[in-house]
């Protein structure tokens, strides 16, 4: 995948090269890690290879920053960009891809700058490993808009896999390890009982893989009712029930009341229904009366194989920009795209998918659960426990950095006078860090976490040698 200056050809001066120097602005010696561009404010700027955002926001001396990490298939390597006003400026977000080329946010002046400029940044494995020179990572690569858009194949959802028992024995493990984000496991085709359910099921999630159900709902002319074959996919399942989807696709046709009735009986055994599978002249030509809205059943799960080439799921993958993706089936968008059955995934030839999202995006879909208050009641421990780990710990752990952060003057102890924040009520950084510990600390009472007879430190379980948050009135 070829890389990309992150500034048009002749738009730019470097005025500071990857090299020891002076720091403008404290006026102490320290070598510059990356390169910096000079450009008017506001200047928008494109991503240098393709790949995910890993850190997006405020950031000690860049006042923001944009960190995108990049997948060997697109060259490898981690790119850093700062100085932004506003690093959420075009819409990114944590874990979100982006194109090489890509717009991906507008040049400022914030942080420790002495002028509009880009600040680039280029680790060369990952982010906190060695930092290399910019400008000889970038030799010879491409400007924005003079290079061809970035192909299809580079673009990056989440790829996932469905099994049945024609995949018995095929390791999900090692499907998860070549990046297959979900697997969907059938339980039943009519009232036929998959055998390998429960094994494919355990596989999958003992490697991380989000998972669902789904069964393949037959006409009653074709010899069980709804009923039974909601009662065998029940049966299946067991104790290891997962929300399902219905596929519809049986050739002898089908009535959308039969997928009413379907979604209604799992309802009504508990089991959340996703949406339904089905394919486009199917779901507008075999579903008497005649086309139905999709919305009653929840999300589209859309089946269309193109060519259906065999190769690797994201060397097939047409794109996130596809028309596909906006052909709508009983007037709603697919959420979910199975766009080949020859994918080569652990070994095996597959039915491949894509989800064009996040992974909490994909959790939510799944589950129908979102991070409000209807996720924090259902919440274990241990999602409470990585959410504050992953989420408010990185956040929280160093003052003097959210006080740099935040524009404020902080001594080495990481304390200052605040003035109060304006958004917060006038109240003071750290009573809004009160707050929000005390906040945490009800949510994990009431799921049954006895934070009161601990410390908020053992709580969160810090990774390995943080500062602690010195709370202040
Ligand atoms: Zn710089």
């Amino acid at each position: 995948m070829a890389r990309q200056w992150p500034l048009p050809r002749g738009t730019f001066t470097i005025t500071s090269r990857f090299a020891g120097r002076i720091n403008p602005v404290t006026g102490r010696p320290e070598s510059h890690s990356g390169t910096d561009f000079a450009v008017p404010d506001g200047t928008p700027f494109y991503a240098c290879a393709g790949g995910t955002v890993q850190y997006i926001g405020a950031a000690t001396g860049y006042g923001q920053w944009l960190v995108i990490d990049h997948p060997t298939s697109e060259g490898g390597g981690c790119t850093e960009y700062g100085h932004m006003w506003d690093a959420y400026a075009t819409g990114l977000k944590t874990g979100d891809w982006v194109n090489a080329g890509q717009l991906i946010g507008y040049v400022g002046s914030n942080g420790q700058s002495t002028g509009p400029h880009l600040h680039l940044t280029v680790w060369e494995y990952g982010h906190g490993g060695r930092r290399i020179d910019p400008e000889t990572w970038l030799a010879g690569a491409g400007y924005p808009g003079e290079a061809a858009p970035a192909p299809a194949p580079s673009d990056g959802p989440l790829f996932g896999v469905d099994v049945s028992e024609h995949q018995d024995g095929m390791s999900l493990r090692q499907a998860k390890a070549e990046g297959m984000a979900y697997a969907i496991i059938r339980t039943t085709d009519g009232t036929y009982r998959d055998r390998t359910y429960r094994s494919h099921l355990d596989d999958a999630e003992s490697a991380g893989m989000l998972t669902a159900a789904y069964h393949y709902l037959r006409n009653p002319s074709e010899g069980t009712t709804v009923a039974q074959q909601v009662d065998a996919s029940l049966a299946v399942m067991g104790d290891a029930r997962r929300p399902v989807w219905i596929d519809v696709e049986s050739p002898a046709g089908l009535h959308v009341d039969h997928i009413r009735e379907c979604k209604r009986l799992y309802e009504a055994a508990g089991v959340r229904v996703i949406g339904v599978y089905s394919y486009v002249p199917y779901w507008e030509g075999r579903v008497a009366p005649s086309e139905p809205d999709s919305h009653e059943f929840g999300a589209f799960w859309v089946a269309d194989y193109g060519r259906d080439l065999r190769g690797t799921p994201r060397a097939l993958y047409p794109g996130n920009g596809h028309a596909r993706w906006d052909y709508p089936l009983g007037n709603q968008k697919p959420v979910i795209w199975q766009y080949g059955s020859n994918a080569e995934v652990a070994g095996r030839l597959v039915d491949i998918n894509a989800f064009r999202g996040s992974r909490a995006q994909l959790e939510a879909l799944f589950t129908g659960r979102t991070l409000g208050e209807d996720w924090l009641a259902m919440a274990s421990e241990e999602d409470v426990r990585r959410i504050i780990r992953e989420e408010v710990w990185p956040v929280t752990h160093d003052t003097k950095r959210l006080c740099v952060q935040m524009g404020m003057d902080a001594d080495d102890d990481g304390f200052a006078n605040v003035p109060g924040w304006v958004q917060g009520g006038h109240r003071s950084f750290y009573d809004l860090l009160a707050t929000a510990v005390s906040i945490l600390e009800a949510i994990a009472n009431k799921i049954g976490l006895s934070v009161k007879t601990r410390t908020f430190d053992t709580l969160v379980d810090p990774p390995s040698n943080p500062r602690n948050p010195k709370l202040k009135g």
